[in-house]
């Protein structure tokens, strides 16, 4: 099922994600949902806090991104990247290895912003699967890039922290825009749901 995903402004954004202990059938559903809607949406990566679940989940796709290659490896052995697609990170870490490298970013939750955002160019990542089994891998290029903007969202850091100043400023205006725009829907829903706004019977 494809969910709405959350915009800039929502306070859901902003919230760490909750560990997750135990694999129930709602979190199983949940990795679903968040693929169709990362799908429907043409992301490379999605965390739970973009449909509205603060908890420490996220699910990523490079595969077709020909432009901006990845590598990957387990325990020192080269693996290819699309045979390793799509990923389900539970409870991520990420380590960075390399260097700060520039590179053009967006997010689902900011549409048609896009900015350079600087982040290590390759990574250590422990995280958990659907299996419930922990791996480790390292990575670089594009896979580490969104891999690192996705963990930031399980932490409540959105990209726009990331940029330089000289990145952000002449995107403040939209952004500002873009968080009253969400503001504005959050109170209409609310007066929806409590009831008001409707007409006196
Ligand atoms: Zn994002």
């Amino acid at each position: 099922m494809i969910l709405p995903i959350v915009k800039f402004g929502h306070p859901v954004l902003r919230q760490k994600g909750a560990t997750i202990d135990h694999l129930t059938p709602e979190i199983r559903q949940l990795v679903t949902d968040m693929f169709d809607t990362m799908y429907a949406a043409h992301g490379i990566g999605l965390a739970a806090q973009q449909v509205g679940k603060a908890l420490r989940l996220t699910v990523v796709d490079v595969r077709g991104i020909e432009d901006r290659p990845s590598t990957l490896s387990f325990g020192g052995e080269p693996a290819d990247v699309d045979g390793a697609m799509p990923m389900v990170l539970i409870n991520p870490e990420v380590t960075p290895l390399g260097g700060p490298v520039p590179g053009p970013e967006g997010c689902l939750s900011f549409p048609e912003i896009f900015a350079e955002v600087v982040r290590a160019e390759s990574i250590e990542v422990k995280a958990s699967g659907l299996d419930g089994r922990t791996t480790v891998f390292r990575c670089s290029g594009l896979l580490a890039k969104a891999i690192q903007h996705e963990v930031d969202h399980l932490n409540g850091i959105l990209f726009i922290d990331r940029m330089t100043s000289e990145a952000k400023q002449p995107l403040e205006e939209e952004l500002a825009a873009l968080m009253a725009e969400t503001k504005a829907a959050l109170r209409a829903e609310a007066r929806k749901a409590s009831g008001q706004g409707r007409p006196a019977a």
